[in-house]
């Protein structure tokens, strides 16, 4: 039992007064699962934390997706101090930069050319630009609940109604830029056509997670991609893949080659966006696409976008390095074989104490769903019961296991976790479920 988290508490407090909110990213406070202190970590290595107070813990966070080889891997490690002995940041091209982009073009056939910026924010926010200047119109179209980063354009949610005109979820967005978002649920091609049958004339894009990660893991159903790229072509928008949390995810690539499950026709989008993993933990962003449009992008054409830290020697040397060791035989089998078997206890243990629980898994990745119907759409994750996530967070927190302190995240597994892991998880779940049982 990990009870004692005095330390963290008294940091906490500190924070409060120095940092707003006590945190530097809102998804790191507990505020969704009942408030208080979050976790102080002091150390973090493989697939394990230790916090300030000694207590030791699993890792289902991964940093939000980007230790996918878990925290302090030697040949990520190498790499990043290797690149700090040359020099951190230089002002200059260098060759490694196009080491990291032949990697990800080799990877993502659908980028011919690639920019690297600092953020998932940064790379998204340019892709629509970049659709912009392209297609010379505004609007944008995306799908509720799916999260692109926080630059105004995308911080927009669903209206009531199968799309509507969005309102800005974040206050100092003004109206006119969220009037330029329409949204429209997930897997629902009848909202898509009928947004673009309104819109269409003045659509840029249409922006989606192919495989969402940010209203737990929901997979796009048999046809949906499909008929999204359709649709959004025959009335000239641009297909934006944000593939900040996918993209070497599930296999050695993005989901435009990702045909695991049989009905999954993976088609290829005009523009796409990164993060995460390709930076091995480091600060990072990318995004490309076919050269006709990415050449809208300055110096060669009129869409500016710059970075002073953009394409650094540690950042580009991290990512190197995460994906050579993504690259080996066998790795995403192996997370996948985890997860099976630690989804497969998690259920069988809500299932015993008689908790409804839905779970979604897509290869090393899942999410839990307190609810007893499917989740296809943010609508029904929304409908899930909160407090019984927040009661099954602390429970699992308190047994030594860390999880993101939110129902709409994902549970990430990576190359070190081990079955020992597992089973100590598994018995933690039918621990936590017992509890909320009584
Ligand atoms: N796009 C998706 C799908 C994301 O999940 C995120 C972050 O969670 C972003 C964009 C923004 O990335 P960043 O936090 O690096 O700015």
């Amino acid at each position: 039992m990990t009870t004692n988290r005095n330390r963290s508490e008294q940091l906490y407090e500190e924070a409060l007064e120095h940092i707003v909110g006590g945190v530097n990213s809102p998804s790191r406070s507990f505020k969704a699962v009942g408030g208080g202190s979050p976790v102080f970590m002091e150390r973090a290595q493989g697939a394990h934390f230790w916090d300030v107070d000694g207590n030791k813990y699993i890792d289902y966070l991964a940093a939000y997706g980007p230790i996918i080889t878990g925290h302090a891997h030697p040949h990520v490690t190498e790499a990043i101090v290797r690149a700090a002995q040359n020099g951190t940041l230089y002002g200059t091209p260098t060759e490694l930069e196009i080491k990291l982009a032949r990697m990800l073009k080799e990877a993502v056939p659908s980028m011919d050319k690639v920019r690297f910026v600092n953020s998932g924010t940064e790379a998204v926010m340019t892709t629509i630009r970049v659709a912009r200047a392209y297609t010379k119109r505004t609007k944008v179209i995306k799908f509720a609940g799916c999260y692109h980063g926080h630059s105004d354009l995308v911080l927009v949610a669903a209206g009531s109604g199968p799309s509507t005109l969005g309102i800005p979820d974040s206050a100092g967005i003004p109206k006119s830029i969220a009037s330029e978002v329409i949204t429209v649920p997930f897997n629902d091609l009848d909202s898509l056509k009928a947004a673009l049958e309104h819109w269409g004339d003045d659509v840029a894009a249409v922006m989606v997670e192919p495989i969402v990660g940010n209203f737990g893991m929901v997979m796009p159903q048999a046809g949906f991609l499909e008929g999204l790229c359709k649709l959004a072509r025959e009335y000239g928008a641009l297909v934006i893949y944000d593939e900040v949390i996918s993209a070497f995810r599930f296999h050695y690539g993005s989901t435009q080659t990702y045909r695991v499950f049989p009905d999954f026709a993976a088609i290829e989008p005009d523009l796409t966006a990164m993060g995460k993993i390709i930076g091995g933990g480091l600060p990072i962003g990318a995004y490309g696409g076919r050269k006709h449009i990415m050449e809208q992008v300055a110096p060669l054409g009129p869409a500016y976008q710059a970075g002073t830290m953009a394409g650094n020697p540690a950042s580009i040397s991290a990512g190197i390095a995460c994906l050579e060791v993504l690259r080996e035989e066998g790795v995403y089998e192996r997370m996948e074989e985890l997860s099976i078997r630690l989804t497969a206890g998690i259920q069988e243990g809500a299932d015993r104490y008689g908790v409804p629980l839905t779970i979604n898994r897509i290869r090393g990745s899942f999410s839990t769903h307190f609810c007893d119907h499917p989740v296809t759409n943010y609508a029904e994750a929304q409908e899930t019961d909160s407090e019984a996530f927040a009661a099954f967070f602390r429970h699992m927190l308190d047994q030594g296991i860390c999880l993101a302190p939110s129902k709409y995240e994902a549970w990430f597994l990576t190359t070190e976790h081990t079955a020992e892991d597992i089973e100590r998880t598994i018995e933690a779940a039918h621990e936590s479920f017992r509890r909320m049982a009584n």
